[in-house]
């Protein structure tokens, strides 16, 4: 079974994302096209152990050279460390401006690789295949590549956009729960932002017990691609609409800072982070249900008691977020549901009391 989304961007090229369970076949016919001998595969390193077969015996039909770098696990590999062995790793086997790089694991792989891919020689072709429903339905689409730096994550980088997307559920059979909901998060995301039909199949999958089944996600998987796809398609890089996208995030990045990038995953804090959102919403006039998202809310096992700082020093965390412009922060709120639009916050009293409503709600 397989399916495919055309990406159309109006800045950059465009490209295909194809889903479904085991691609070997559509993997084998779309490199069958490509003029190099010689192709490298960056992998995450439990994808590596668990999955290897079933990609290198796809790729090593085509692909005389094969050479695998492995990905440590984990977000600590978005570093500059790993950047540059990796980067050695690539230059030294001889990379060519034609050689293919398969950026094959979580967003951590995908950022990661890809910011090699659009680095090295100013840019050789990337593909994504994505192994996490995180990586699946968000940061294989749209382009954003890069590592961390002491000073923030994801500082460092370049939009760049791969040939081609090959979302394999397969690859999902050895996701542990903890990272479904990770991902899970983005797909409530889309079912606030733009389709709120997502959140009735997110429930129909956990009535029928298939929360952990791949190919029971596949049409969820597609749908919420094609939601980040449009809204990318739309705003390349970044000036307009594609902030929707960052529902929640805003509460989010300030959660994930004060858990130090470990204690809670960045699905956690998306997902508490939107519950600060829609309440934020509710005070300045929509009428959001929050238990659309709250609902959910057994899945997470989130607490964040020990989140020390005050309501006012999570304000002022906020402020130093990315995205915030002349100190002053902006949020995606609702209007309505599927109705989102940029709010810039002069009202700092309300933040405060979102903060202490959120931080009631996951005592
Ligand atoms: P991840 O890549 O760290 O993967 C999570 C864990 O799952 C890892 O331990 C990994 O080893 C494991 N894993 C991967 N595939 C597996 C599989 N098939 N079976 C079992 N285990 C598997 O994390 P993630 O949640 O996929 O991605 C998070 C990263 O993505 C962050 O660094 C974030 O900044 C980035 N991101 C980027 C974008 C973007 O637009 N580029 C968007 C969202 C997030
Ligand atoms: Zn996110």
């Amino acid at each position: 079974m397989s399916d495919l989304i055309s990406v159309q961007t109006s800045t950059e090229k465009n490209y295909q994302l194809h889903f479904g369970h085991d691609l070997s076949d559509q993997l084998e016919f779309y490199i069958h096209s490509f003029s190099s001998k010689k192709a490298f595969v960056l992998v995450d390193a439990f994808v590596l152990e668990h999955h290897r077969l079933h990609f290198e015996s796809a790729l090593s039909k085509k692909f005389e050279e094969l050479h695998i770098f492995e990905i440590p696990r984990g977000e600590q590999a978005k570093s500059f460390n790993i950047y540059q062995k990796a980067l050695n790793f690539v230059l030294e086997k001889g990379v060519e401006r034609e050689t293919p790089l398969f950026a094959i694991g979580g967003g951590v792989t995908g950022d990661l690789a890809g910011f090699v891919a659009a680095t090295v020689l100013r840019g050789i072709p990337l593909i994504h295949i994505p192994t996490t429903l995180l990586a699946m339905v968000d940061s294989s689409i749209g382009g954003k590549t890069g590592i961390n730096h002491e000073v923030g994550k994801n500082l460092v980088g370049s939009f760049y956009q791969p040939e081609a997307v090959f979302a394999d559920v397969k690859y999902l059979e050895t996701l542990p729960h903890k990272e479904w909901v990770n991902g899970l998060s983005e797909v409530l995301k889309y079912g606030m932002i733009h389709s709120p039909e997502i959140l009735e199949q997110v429930n129909s999958l956990l009535e029928n017990d298939e929360f952990n089944n791949g190919k029971a996600w596949l049409p969820l998987i597609q749908k919420s691609a094609q939601i980040k796809t449009d809204i990318v398609a739309e705003d390349v890089l970044e000036s307009g609409k594609r902030a929707y996208l960052n529902f929640g995030h805003t509460f989010a990045h300030v959660i994930e800072k004060e858990g130090n990038y470990s204690k809670y995953s960045h699905g956690e804090a998306v997902y508490a982070g939107m519950i600060a959102a829609v309440y934020a919403s509710n005070e300045l006039g929509a009428e959001i249900d929050p238990s659309n998202l709250l609902q959910f809310k057994s899945l997470y096992e989130l607490s964040l008691n020990e989140i020390t700082s005050s309501p006012e020093e999570l304000v002022e965390f906020m402020k130093t977020d990315k995205k915030v412009k002349d100190e002053q922060i902006q949020l995606i709120l609702l209007q309505e549901p599927s109705f989102p639009y940029v709010h810039k916050i002069t009202e700092i009293e309300l933040i405060n009391q979102t903060w202490q409503h959120t931080l009631k709600i996951f005592q």
